[in-house]
């Protein structure tokens, strides 16, 4: 199981596994990311409330790595229910990244530069010279083989 933080929403995260999260986060996401944690909830991911026992742990360890005060409700929160469930953290941020592993709490990076490197890639193709935001195996205008380029 894997417990979703606000950046795997926002930068579109999905994985095999059974996700879950928590109320705080979708009350903070608004618009597009918003409606994908309903999609994700109407595709059964797991809504979590964690109980205070395990959000009082989870503050008094990042107290001690220092976080606490980076930390959001939400942050701690996640954190809380990624413990309770014995889940993956999923999420970019530094300071809960710190605080899971001094909970023994598995964590995957969102790997943000990765997720926009591959956003940026454009695929050219050798014969008409079009682009095309998605790679296929041939142009499917002219049939000539596709480059990767970077726009940047
Ligand atoms: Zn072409």
């Amino acid at each position: 199981m894997e417990v979703l933080d606000s950046s795997a929403f926002i930068h579109g995260y999905d994985s095999d596994e059974q996700a879950a999260s928590i109320p705080a986060v979708q009350s903070e996401l608004t618009g597009e990311t918003a409606l994908r944690f309903d999609a994700e909830q109407g595709a059964g991911m797991h809504i979590h409330v964690p109980g205070e026992g395990a959000v009082g742990r989870v503050r008094r360890a990042a107290d001690e790595t220092g976080d606490l005060e980076t930390l959001s409700d939400t942050d701690l929160r996640l954190l809380a229910a990624a413990f309770e469930l014995d889940a993956t953290l999923v999420t970019d941020d530094y300071a809960m990244q710190n605080v899971a592993e001094r909970l023994d709490v598995r964590v995957r990076v969102i790997a943000r530069d990765g997720i926009d490197e591959q956003r940026d890639w454009q695929f050219q193709c050798a014969g008409c010279g079009r682009t095309f935001d998605e790679n296929h195996d041939r142009c499917p205008i002219c049939g000539s083989d596709l480059s990767r380029k970077n726009p940047a």
